[in-house]
């Protein structure tokens, strides 16, 4: 199986080819099929196993090629537990995006603030950050969601451990929830706090679920 077969674009499946990346991981191969139809998800599987791309990819490939539903950006917000992480993700995306007329920005706790929010007057396309930050940017309505298509959750499961559930309240409430899909991945799901997430935040979700036995 490749990542055409699951509905992805030339162009993007050239650029992950380009990283040497040419099969889909079961994670990926469950989850974007499903993310590209439009669905709400709740995906879970383990660290390393490409949880990224399950949703770098559909996110990309929506904002590439479906005209935008409101002129309001950003159109995908990306919620990462960890500056780290968030840095991986927005790395791989720019990767994704790269050679587009489409843009990025990174917002992350521990940087200069009024640098961010000149950045986001830009309007950047996409949005990549920790929930501290966001949150800090929606109170200020330096960031506004109006026109928010997709919300990801990445580790979801640390999100929460990391005592973020006002942020990710915050982030939940200011997007418009009919114009949104939202997807929410996480690498365990015995996290009952998960559960009271998906519930809150995801319509109609299909679940994918890859056991760490395979
Ligand atoms: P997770 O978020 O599930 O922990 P990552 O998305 O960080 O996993 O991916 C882990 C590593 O696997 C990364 O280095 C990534 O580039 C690589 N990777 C992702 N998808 C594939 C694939 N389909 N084939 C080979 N390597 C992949
Ligand atoms: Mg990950």
């Amino acid at each position: 199986m490749q990542f055409s077969d699951l509905g992805i674009d030339t162009r993007l499946c050239a650029q992950i080819t380009h990283q040497g990346i040419t099969t889909p991981t079961d994670i990926q191969a469950q989850a974007i099929p499903l993310a590209l139809a439009g669905y709400d998800l709740f995906a879970q599987s383990k660290t390393g196993s490409g949880k990224t791309l399950a949703f770098l990819l559909p996110a990309v490939q929506r904002v590439m090629k479906q005209k935008a539903l409101s002129k309001r950006d950003p159109r995908v917000l990306i919620v990462t537990p960890t500056r780290e992480l968030a840095t991986q993700v927005y790395t791989q995306l720019r990767l994704l995006i790269a050679g587009t007329a489409l843009s990025a920005l990174k917002v992350l706790g521990g940087e200069n603030y009024n640098d961010q929010v000149k950045a986001l007057r830009k309007d950047p396309h996409f949005v990549v950050g920790t929930p501290g930050r966001i949150a800090d940017h929606l109170e200020d309505c330096s960031l506004h969601l109006a026109g928010l298509e997709m919300l990801i959750f990445d580790e979801a499961d640390r999100i929460l451990d990391l005592g973020f559930s006002e942020q990710v309240e915050l982030i939940n409430k200011s997007a418009d929830h009919r114009l949104r899909q939202s997807l929410l991945f996480s690498a365990t799901l015995e996290h009952a706090q998960v559960g009271a997430l998906s519930r809150n935040l995801l319509k109609n979700p299909k679940g994918v679920s890859i056991s760490a036995a395979t």
